[in-house]
């Protein structure tokens, strides 16, 4: 029924990927159009008007763009967080929304084990640093990336614990990490890493209180939303906690607080990366991209909505 879903990129897709996500809309016969590196919103609002499908990165999908898409059906999010996504918006109005979980946990998963390894040895200033083997690591979410740093964290010898109360007990218990009934109770461990998506529930919930309860050594790492942690507590409890670290991929808008609060340690107790770099290797940008493509050819075709998110 349908000859020619359209995808668009507000961030460029590695040539590599474009390459495969080209060869998956050719073997199915739809037609291929590329938005990237775009300036302005009315650039996307005029590209929207004539595609069935959209697969897109950090690109906003607000109300404005929908009602300008009038023919779209579906969305994909090449990527596992949606929140520059509207789902009531596209609910209302019947249009599908998907991500693609899982294709970048590997990519974030190193990333984590690379910020934590540079702030064990002091970011290598020639001091004495200390070794992760046996140490504990305690997982907010235990969706697919948190599984990836679980496996690396094993290989680490160190002892995995979760608290995801979508995921049965049993379930985080067999993958060999063990069941936290709490939120809290994550923050009795000496790191604890950030694996929800930004909703309402999570939004601000990383606080001073939960903060305070660390053990010495404390160190939160923050691969999921900057908007997950309570900012001014982060920025009070750096201030106030000399030996605690925030280790973050997702920085805020204004860092230089952040610095403020721990002068000269910047780079080992404060490490943010310069900008979003979790899902930033070639494998991830690939696999992301190719199972977008590949989730709407699906949806089209044999009307797959596996991977479909819920307003
Ligand atoms: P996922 O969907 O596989 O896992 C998320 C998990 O969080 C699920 O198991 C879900 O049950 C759980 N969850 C939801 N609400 C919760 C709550 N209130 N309390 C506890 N658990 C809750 O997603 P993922 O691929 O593991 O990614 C997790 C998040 O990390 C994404 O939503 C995204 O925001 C972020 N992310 C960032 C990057 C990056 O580049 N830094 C890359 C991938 C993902």
């Amino acid at each position: 029924a349908l000859s020619m879903p359209v995808t668009e990129f507000r961030e460029a897709f590695a040539a590599g990927a474009v390459n495969k996500i080209e060869d998956v809309c050719k073997a199915a016969k739809y037609t291929l159009k590329r938005l990237e590196n775009y300036k302005s919103k009315d650039e996307l609002l005029a590209a929207v008007a004539d595609v069935d499908a959209m697969i897109i990165r950090s690109d906003i999908v607000d109300q404005a763009v929908l009602d300008k898409a009038s023919k779209m059906k579906i969305v994909v999010r090449a990527g596992a967080g949606y929140d520059n996504i509207d789902l009531k918006a596209c609910e209302a109005k019947s249009i599908t929304a998907m991500n693609t979980p899982g294709q970048n946990a590997n990519a974030v998963a190193e990333l984590v084990f690379g910020m934590m390894i540079v702030s064990a040895r002091n970011n290598f200033d020639g001091t004495s640093g200390f070794e992760l083997v046996n140490r504990e690591i305690a997982f907010y979410g235990f969706g697919a990336v948190a599984r990836a740093v679980h496996k690396l964290a094993q290989g680490f010898g160190m002892k995995s614990f979760a608290y995801d109360p979508y995921i049965p007990a049993d379930q985080i218990q067999a993958a060999g990490a063990t069941p936290v009934s709490s939120v809290a109770e994550l923050f009795d461990h000496q790191y604890v890493s950030l694996h929800v998506p930004l909703t309402n529930e999570t939004k601000d919930s990383i606080n001073k209180a939960l903060l305070g309860k660390m053990p010495k050594g404390g160190t939160l790492i923050n691969t999921a939303r900057t908007e997950v942690v309570h900012e001014a507590d982060m920025i009070e409890v750096l201030k106030t906690r000399p030996d605690f670290c925030y280790l973050c991929d997702v920085a805020p808008k204004d860092i230089e607080p952040y610095k403020a609060a721990v002068g000269d340690k910047y780079g080992t107790r404060l490490i943010f990366t310069k900008k979003k770099m979790g899902a930033q290797t070639a494998e991830a940008n690939d696999n992301a991209g190719v199972a977008a493509a590949n989730q709407i050819v699906g949806f089209f075709e044999k009307g797959e909505t596996r991977f479909s998110l819920k307003a």
